[in-house]
């Protein structure tokens, strides 16, 4: 007999809680809503797993970082849900969907069956396996995206006290991992190929201040070279790490940061795809009317840039999610919602610094600031200029009001008639505007 319900959100991440408390807002009926999720716990602000869970005092614990207090809401405890008659089904793998038949199946055989779907299974890491890596299947290599990762990864650090780390990727999560570790008193050296940390984000100027700042804090950072080996001891443990360069480094952690790939097999040939994401519209519709995708898995129209896009990062999750309710909801009364008129806004924090950045990072770039990474208080930044217009604003070490500042510089765009005027500038350009 399948378990049937109103709508289903397919996922328990961050998407899910904040699209959960948007059918709460709403009014939704006892029963009439269900998260699935393959995680044993409530949604959660995934982005503390690579920050304060591993502290070496006094690390975040759950419930302590349910959603939706990472911008500054409620927090939803598993007993909220059950006062709303919300379904939570935890530690339920769905392994087959069928979107025509309007129906999910789990691990354990269990049949669910929906009016809407939202999809919201966020992303998976890319391992090493995956290219068979020689030697990467040996213990303590380790991944990061839910809490058990966090979880074995913590407990390796205690475990392997003083020890050495061995972090591959100089991603977010290769810098947030590292500065951890470090703050853990472990040995870490970060290995990337690429010629500065954070590529995709990071200009050489930006990355020089990190680099530099994680030098002085004895993070060592190897660059231009990759993982292409693993040694382990007699236990199975990883014990070496071997570079394509020729140089073998000593580890007895290694985490890898490679990066995620959109959830989207379970829908796949099902449902249009774009972009290596369900594609939706601004309402995060898909090509069928009954099924929605939210957070990373959604490829939608990002309207400030007239593209579709597809964005990893956790305040597009929230709001994708609390948009895609309203529309639902919306719809049911026969109305509509405003389009989805998102300003990409990502953010890190590692030891004591904090960056944000909002808009585009396309263009030609100016760099401002104090970015000595030996200074006490380091602040600096970068514009990203196109068509005269500044369209990405880079801030490091900012208060509350420079990043509201930055944010609506990215949003109104302004002209720059004198780029060096601009770099004499600095911060007060966007102070102004
Ligand atoms: P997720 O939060 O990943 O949730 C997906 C859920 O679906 C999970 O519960 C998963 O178990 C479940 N699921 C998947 N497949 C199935 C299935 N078949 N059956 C049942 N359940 C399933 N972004 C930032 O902007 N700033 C940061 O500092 C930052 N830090 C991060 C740190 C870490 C360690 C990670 C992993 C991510 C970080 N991010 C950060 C990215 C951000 O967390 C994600 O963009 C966000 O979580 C996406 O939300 P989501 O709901 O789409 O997916």
């Amino acid at each position: 007999m399948a378990k049937t319900f109103k709508y289903i959100i397919l996922g328990g991440g961050v998407s899910a809680g904040y699209a959960a408390r948007e059918f709460a807002k709403q009014g939704v009926k006892p029963g009439e809503l269900a998260i699935i999720s393959k995680e044993a716990v409530a949604p959660y602000e995934r982005p503390a797993l690579s920050k304060a869970y591993l502290f070496p005092e006094s690390p975040a614990r759950l419930p302590g970082f349910h959603v939706c207090v990472g911008s500054g809401g409620e927090r939803l405890l598993p007993e909220w849900y059950t006062e709303k008659g919300i379904e939570l089904i935890l530690s339920t793998e769905i392994v087959k969907v069928d979107l025509a038949a309007k129906s999910l199946i789990s691990a354990g055989g269990e049949t669910f069956s929906y009016q809407i779907l939202i999809v919201a299974t966020g992303s998976t890491v890319i391992r090493l396996t995956d290219f068979g890596v020689e030697g990467a299947d040996a213990k303590n290599i380790f991944y990061l995206r839910e809490v058990d990762d966090a979880d074995k990864l913590y407990a390796a650090i205690k475990a392997k006290k003083n020890g050495k780390a061995v972090v591959v990727g100089g991603g977010y999560i290769g810098l947030e991992l590292s500065a951890v570790l470090k703050l853990n008193n472990i040995d870490v050296t970060m290995v990337y190929p690429e010629p500065w940390c954070m590529p995709r984000l990071f200009t050489a100027g930006i990355a020089e201040f990190y680099e530099g700042y994680y030098a002085n804090k004895g993070v060592n950072i190897i660059k231009g070279t990759v993982a292409v080996g693993f040694t382990s001891n007699s236990d199975g443990e990883v014990k070496e790490v071997k570079l394509k360069d020729g140089r073998v480094l000593e580890a007895d952690i290694v985490v890898v940061g490679v990066g995620g790939r959109p959830q989207t097999v379970l829908v796949k040939g099902q449902v249009e795809e774009e972009k290596g994401g369900i594609k939706t519209d601004a309402f995060f519709k898909t090509n069928l009317s009954d099924v929605y995708a939210v957070g990373d898995v959604a490829t939608f129209p990002l309207k400030l840039y007239g593209e579709l896009r597809r964005v990893e990062h956790v305040d597009h999750s929230r709001k994708s999610a609390e948009q895609a309710v309203k529309a639902i909801k919306a719809a049911e009364e026969g109305k509509t919602v405003e389009e989805y008129d998102y300003l990409p806004y990502f953010y890190s924090r590692s030891f004591d610094l904090s960056w944000q950045f909002y808009g585009d990072n396309v263009g030609d770039t100016v760099l401002f600031g104090d970015n000595n990474p030996a200074s006490s208080k380091p602040k600096f930044g970068t514009y990203w200029i196109k068509d005269g217009k500044v369209v990405g604003v880079f801030l490091e070490g900012g208060t509350p009001e420079e990043n509201q500042a930055i944010a609506k510089v990215a949003k109104v765009q302004p002209p720059v008639a004198d780029v060096n005027q601009l770099a004499k500038e600095g911060l007060s350009f966007a102070s102004k505007i």
